[in-house]
């Protein structure tokens, strides 16, 4: 049995200040952390009743299922590879995701085997844009009901940008611009229609 919320939630309390909050991590000690100055931990709000509905759950209101493969850069009959809808500071993220809404743990074990081949299929494609340090595979899985995966191209050579807080680097650094950005996106499209 794993720890509750409320259980968690508790522990928190008895961990925390005066004034509700737990002490910051050393994050000034961390090259890559992107904020400066003072900064306070978020009080934790307790426990909700249950967990909240994801986007487009049982496919009613699903604006995926809308958009069908109109955005994709390549698809097949169950998966499709799609980017973000507008340039981010990155310089270009996209994602892997199924057709149908399926989690995880509900792909066949062919699915499983084919998600294996396009994880490697679509990170060789995103680094095929050029000037990329890494490709950082995501699952968080919290958003939207159909699975998928996020390929969020690193810049190279710019170390603070390096590990997890690439994913809060991408909401700070100014958007790709539209020409460069259509152009990655391009290139991974081109990648991908080559044969597997
Ligand atoms: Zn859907």
């Amino acid at each position: 049995m794993g720890e509750s919320a409320e259980e968690i939630y508790r522990r928190v309390q008895e961990a925390a200040g005066p004034d509700g909050r737990l002490a910051m991590p050393p994050v000034h000690e961390w090259d890559t952390f992107p904020f400066d100055g003072e900064i306070r931990v978020r009080s934790l709000e307790p426990p909700v009743a249950e967990e909240p509905p994801r986007h487009g759950v049982g496919g009613i209101g699903c604006g995926r299922c809308q958009r069908g493969d109109a955005t994709a850069l390549w698809h097949d009959e169950n998966w499709r590879v799609v980017p973000t809808d507008r340039p981010h500071g990155l310089p270009v993220i996209v994602m892997l995701e199924t057709r149908a809404h399926l989690d995880l743990p509900d792909l066949s074990d062919e699915m499983a085997a084919e998600l294996g081949r396009l994880v490697v299929r679509v990170e060789r494609a995103v680094r095929s844009v050029g000037e990329i340090g890494r490709v950082h595979v995501c699952r968080w899985g919290d958003g939207s009901e159909h699975f998928h995966v996020w390929f969020m191209a690193r810049p190279a050579r710019l170390p603070q940008l390096i590990g997890s807080f690439a994913a809060i680097w991408d909401d700070i650094l100014p958007p790709t611009p539209e020409d460069v950005w259509r152009a990655n996106v391009d290139a991974v499209a081109r990648a991908l229609a080559e044969p597997a």
